[in-house]
């Protein structure tokens, strides 16, 4: 199914008190199954009931940062590439640390709300670690939520598979996904006409946008650099507490770390390229929406307005612009793509052209 269907199915079940205590979900857990998995766990833990997940409040963001005290992720251990055991409890001479899986799960919610713990890679559980596990993904306690993420659901064991309500997630066209262009015309339809005030709040917002997709462009390439390795998506590779660094401890060596330099710059010119393009679309869809407002100052035919979607929102405010101020805009515009391609401050260059082209409504 979809994503935003799994979500309502999820919406749908929180509010009639009947959500499953362990759910498989199939898909990427770096990409649609870690991308649902947050969004419950934010609906859960969201300090605001009527807009959950509202997304902004503290929990939101803790949640998706991985840092709820109440939510625990679980990764393949690196040089392993396995769930052990270890990481279900405190066993002799394991240089896993703490928190353990099982103990976890027993103790209370420290904010007293549900607690979740999320497997990711869950089809690398080892045979030992998955049935130290079963008994407590049959009967975990009260407002405790198991969510196991995997790609490959039949390599788990069938005592688990059966244990969990399973959902199977569609992945998206990687390229089509852009949720970021409906939450920027959403800023651009609303911000006209609320001066510099507001077109600073709008500076912001798009700001942000490009904030998400510097993490995004991070996240594409990393995959990608899985991919190329042959290894898994479900191996974490950034912020695993649970995970012991195989290279930690090991002796400095000068030729290690010119190589570990050597592969951070690449990682990074990679990453740094992949924003860029993703930013370029951003101000491609910020260039259509000014063009559309000088076309339809200038008479063309609406036929030829790209968000048609927005039609009766630009024909009012095109009509309140003179030529030359959206003429102005479209200049603006450019001048701001160029701007960036220089590296000057985006959250600077936002705001001041968010005021100046918000200039036409004055
Ligand atoms: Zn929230």
């Amino acid at each position: 199914m979809r994503i935003d269907e799994a979500r309502e199915l999820f919406r749908q079940a929180i509010a009639a008190r009947r959500l499953a205590h362990a759910y498989l979900l199939v898909g990427s857990p770096r990409g649609v199954a870690g991308e649902l998995a947050i969004d419950l766990m934010q609906r859960l833990a969201c300090l605001d009931p009527d807009k959950a997940p509202c997304k902004t409040c503290d929990r939101c963001r803790q949640v998706a940062a991985r840092t709820w005290c109440d939510n625990l992720w679980v990764f393949p251990i690196k040089k392993s590439r396995v769930i052990s055991i270890d990481q279900m409890r405190e066993t002799a001479g394991s240089k896993v640390s703490p928190p353990y899986l099982l103990p976890w799960l027993s103790d209370t919610a420290f904010a007293g709300g549900w607690k979740v713990v999320v497997l990711a890679g869950a089809d690398r559980l080892t045979n030992e670690a998955a049935n130290a596990f079963l008994k407590m993904l049959e009967e975990p306690p009260p407002k405790t939520l198991i969510l196991l993420l995997t790609d490959a659901p039949q390599a788990l064991l069938p005592t688990i598979r059966s244990r969990c309500q399973r959902i199977d997630l569609d992945e998206p066209p990687a390229e089509l996904d852009e949720p970021w262009r409906s939450g920027l015309l959403a800023i651009l339809a609303a911000e006209g006409g609320t001066g510099p005030v507001g077109a600073m709040a709008a500076g912001d917002r798009i700001h942000k946008i490009l904030l998400d997709m510097k993490e995004h462009a991070a996240k594409l390439v990393e995959a990608e650099i899985d991919t190329e390795q042959g290894g898994s998506t479900a191996d974490d590779q950034d912020d695993d507490d649970d995970d012991p660094d195989p290279d930690a401890g090991e002796p400095a060596d000068g030729r290690r770390e010119g190589k570990a330099e050597d592969d951070k710059t690449v990682l990074e010119a990679r990453v740094s390229a992949r924003y860029r393009e993703l930013r370029s679309l951003l101000l491609v869809s910020l260039q259509r929406w000014y063009r559309d407002l000088l076309a339809l100052r200038a008479g063309a035919p609406t036929a030829t307005i790209h968000y048609q979607s927005h039609l009766g929102l630009l024909q009012q405010r095109a009509q309140r612009l003179t030529l030359a101020q959206a003429l102005a805009n479209v200049e603006g515009v450019e001048m701001l793509a160029r701007q960036m391609e220089r590296s000057l401050s985006e959250r600077n260059l936002l705001s001041y052209w968010m005021d100046r082209l918000a200039g036409g409504t004055a």
